[in-house]
């Protein structure tokens, strides 16, 4: 049964359906290979202890020949980044290390009310702020592939927890690529729903114009099924749009004729390493095999893509986190022996213990940008650059269908690489940050492997709602090149 952990979670729920296996045993098989395996990889920061009378629930409701979900019995990793009620919720900080919601997002409530069953929550980094999961309060988590590498973030766990066949799928969220970019250095397929597609409601807020969920799974079809759960209007999140959700895993198809795909040249630039670039190269050829045509497309301020998120990230987060005081809930600091003297320093204390540097810096420079004197320089200035943005893609719609471009310049760099360096580390998001400057939907597909063995994505991008465009793109690239869902030797 070991080759369960690399079953699309598709076929395990068909199984289940068929009644060929037990959702309670597909739980049991999943949870004591997450024991055995966490310890190794440091993906899940709780495993829940409610996930087998989940499973149980849907055995039962099989047996009775009641009507169950899309998504019955596959087990699940979600971010710890999702409010999960009665389980453990962390943000990855020691400031929520305390932290039992009393409710669910409405992600995490779709998917159960679909018959998945939540195995666990999986680690990131603090607040989903980074690109590697070392600011996590919890400890890194190694890539499945390389365990001298980073498997990305901020969804970093979410991506290994799959890799490593630790969940038959998983939930991250993606603020700036936080989905894409580990996505695509563990191999396996994620995708940045448009802004407004997926709720935000009971997801814990980083950047609220630019947060959204989406799945992490080793086929597109996967992704495609774990969509059509998550999307739709919510009335708890007024950001959510009333736009129909379709019904994209049956409409899958790779024949990409009459499709136009467009090849930003500014994505195109000599940082791209060699490796990315010959991946990048094949899925072209792949689109053009599957009958799409390319042309050359131009978005000049991709170059500002980076210091405008880094304003506008992080004003939002200084704001959003502004509730973690250590009165109403999470981490206090401990005033038994040395009591706080005022209310400032109740709060500077519980504060300057509970966050981690890199939540720190992102909330000096966020509090600083929207400062009275500097506001308009920064924060104003910003939106209108990210106004700008805006119109260079609409621009590029004009022109294609699809966006393919690199993820990131290269594959999995070495964990502990560029810990000193947050600048190179900020960097590394070029390719993936305009997407949710934008809103538009974006995805990373599996295409190939460097010359180390490192798994290599292609990112896919889409004007606003056009969802189904992307995923047959990446349904053709991944027919082609056959790179995804791939198990990592050794495991
Ligand atoms: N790496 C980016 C950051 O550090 C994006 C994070 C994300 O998408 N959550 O902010």
């Amino acid at each position: 049964m070991s080759e369960i952990f690399y079953t699309p979670l598709k076929q395990i729920r068909d199984q289940i359906l068929k009644r060929d296996v037990k959702a309670r045993h597909v739980t049991e098989l999943f949870l004591t290979r997450c024991r055995d395996l966490n310890p190794k990889f440091n993906a899940y920061i709780t495993l829940s202890d409610k996930a087998l009378e989940q499973a149980e629930a849907v055995d039962k409701a099989i047996e009775k020949g009641e009507k169950v979900g899309p998504l019955a019995g596959v087990p699940l990793a979600i971010k710890d980044m999702l409010c999960t009620k009665g389980l453990k919720t962390t943000a990855a900080s020691k400031i929520l290390n305390n932290f039992i919601p009393p409710y669910s997002s409405t992600v995490v409530e779709r998917l159960e009310g679909a018959g998945a069953i939540t195995i666990g929550k999986t680690n990131m980094d603090e607040f989903a702020m980074g690109s590697s999961n070392e600011n996590s309060n919890y400890g890194p988590v190694k890539n499945p592939w390389d365990e001298s590498a980073v498997p990305g973030g901020s969804s970093g766990g979410s991506a290994a927890a799959v890799a490593a066949g630790m969940a038959a799928g998983a939930i991250g969220t993606d603020t700036g690529g936080s989905i894409r970019q580990p996505a695509n250095f563990c191999g396996i397929v994620g995708i940045k729903p448009t802004y407004g597609r997926v709720s935000r409601y009971g997801i814990i807020a980083f950047a609220s114009s630019l947060d959204q969920a989406g799945p992490m799974t080793r086929t597109v079809e996967d992704a495609a099924l774990m969509m059509e759960v998550i999307s739709g209007h919510d009335a708890k999140d007024s950001t959510t749009a009333q736009v129909p959700v379709p019904e994209w895993s049956k409409s899958l198809k790779s024949d990409l004729k009459g499709m136009k795909i467009g090849l930003p040249k500014e994505y195109f630039s000599d940082e791209v390493s060699e490796d990315t670039k010959k991946v990048v190269n094949e899925a072209l050829r792949a689109v053009k095999e599957a009958g799409a045509t390319t042309v050359e497309v131009s978005i000049p301020l991709t170059g500002y893509g980076v210091p405008i998120y880094y304003l506008i990230a992080t004003s939002e987060a200084s704001s959003n986190l502004a509730r973690y005081d250590g009165v109403r809930f999470g981490y206090r600091s401990d005033f038994s022996k040395v009591p706080a003297a005022d209310l400032e320093e109740f709060y500077s204390r519980s504060r300057g213990e509970g966050f981690g540097p890199e939540v720190k810096r992102r909330i000096m420079l966020g509090t600083y940008a929207l400062s009275s004197g500097y506001y308009d320089a920064y924060y104003r200035k910003a939106g209108q650059v990210r106004r700008l943005l805006r119109d260079e893609f609409s621009a590029a719609f004009q022109k294609c269908d699809v966006l393919l471009t690199p993820v990131t310049t290269a594959p999995a760099f070495k964990i502990g690489e560029r810990v000193s360096n947050p600048l190179q580390m900020y960097l590394n998001d070029i390719f993936t940050i305009s997407t949710n400057m934008v809103g538009i939907p974006g995805m990373s597909v599996p295409g190939g492997f460097s010359a180390s063995g490192l798994p290599i994505g292609v990112q896919l991008s889409a004007a606003h709602f056009q969802e189904e465009k992307m995923l047959n793109v990446a349904y053709a690239i991944e027919k082609a090149l056959g790179a995804g869902g791939r198990k990592p030797n050794g495991l």
